[in-house]
């Protein structure tokens, strides 16, 4: 029997592999199995997500945001090549959305290998390029900004810098993106809540995603206006835009920002 190991600081995952469907090095190693929790992809060592849990993520990632806006028309992904997120922002029904991943290779391995995305890949406009240099010139404005990057290291490790938030700052009005495990990756955690200070306004929500390190996982929600919550009104639009969501709903929405005390101790070092 063969496992795929995910070491994190003195941890790991263990998942059972069938077999490995997909292997290829470029600019990412990118590898795809058949596992225990379905298909799994893997880049440079790091799981991505699993057939199991990916709503669990994408669903959170992508809602809380996109249903905080009132009319979001216009979504820039940054990363996301599996497409994961890709499908659930068309459930709002925008009028536009451009996605901005540095690997065409990760696109093209999920939509043969998985298909995770519904097609979803094929409904919006691709951009290869790095979300980094995208964000740095682009005069464009987007009601929302999802930032799906993988863990921080190698091509990814800029998606945390002072410089892109401060660039997506000028041009988002919600801003959204995974920030790690607070529990077992707080110097990433605390330096993502560090450099994303030119927002004025931060939340910080939590999911539980199995196949993530230690299953706690947080998302940074920012913005340069207010971040209004009321549970009426998002429920109003929930119900209005017909969603349809296996894992997200308005209750689940409102209970994720509801912290431990000892993350709010943290969050509180960054965001007064
Ligand atoms: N949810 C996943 C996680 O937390 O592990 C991330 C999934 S998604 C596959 C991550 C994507 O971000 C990859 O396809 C990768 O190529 C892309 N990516 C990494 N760095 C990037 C950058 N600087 N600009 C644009 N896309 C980037």
């Amino acid at each position: 029997m063969e496992w795929f190991v995910e070491k994190h600081n003195g941890t790991g995952f263990m998942v059972k592999i069938d077999k490995k469907i997909f292997e290829e090095e470029g600019l990412q190693k990118i590898e795809i199995f058949s596992t225990s929790l379905g298909k799994m992809l893997v880049i440079d060592g790091k799981i991505q997500f699993t057939e199991a849990d990916e709503k669990f993520y994408h669903e959170m990632l992508v809602h809380v945001p996109m249903i905080m806006h009132p009319n979001p028309e216009k979504v820039l992904i940054i990363g996301g090549g599996d497409g994961g997120a890709a499908r659930e922002a068309i459930k709002h029904k925008p009028r536009e959305i451009k996605m901005v991943e540095i690997d065409e290779k990760v696109v093209e391995a999920c939509k043969k290998y998985i298909g995770i995305d519904e097609n979803a890949l094929d409904r919006i406009e691709i951009i290869y390029e790095d979300g980094i240099e995208f964000v740095k010139k682009c005069e464009e404005k987007f009601d929302v900004i999802i930032v799906d990057g993988s863990d921080p290291d190698a091509v990814s490790k800029p998606l945390i810098s002072r410089e892109f938030y401060h660039n997506c700052s000028n041009i988002g009005e919600i801003f959204v993106t995974q920030s790690q495990s607070p529990f077992l990756q707080k110097d990433y955690f605390e330096k993502i809540l560090k450099n994303s200070s030119s927002f004025p306004y931060r939340k910080i929500y939590l999911s539980h995603i199995p196949s993530y390190p230690s299953g706690m996982w947080s998302f940074l929600l920012a913005s340069n206006s207010k971040l209004e919550m009321d549970k009426k009104e998002l429920l109003k639009r929930y119900k209005n835009r017909k969603i349809k969501t296996m894992h997200y709903n308005v209750d689940l929405h409102m209970a994720s920002f509801c912290l431990p005390n000892w993350l709010i101790e943290i969050v509180k070092k960054y965001v007064k």
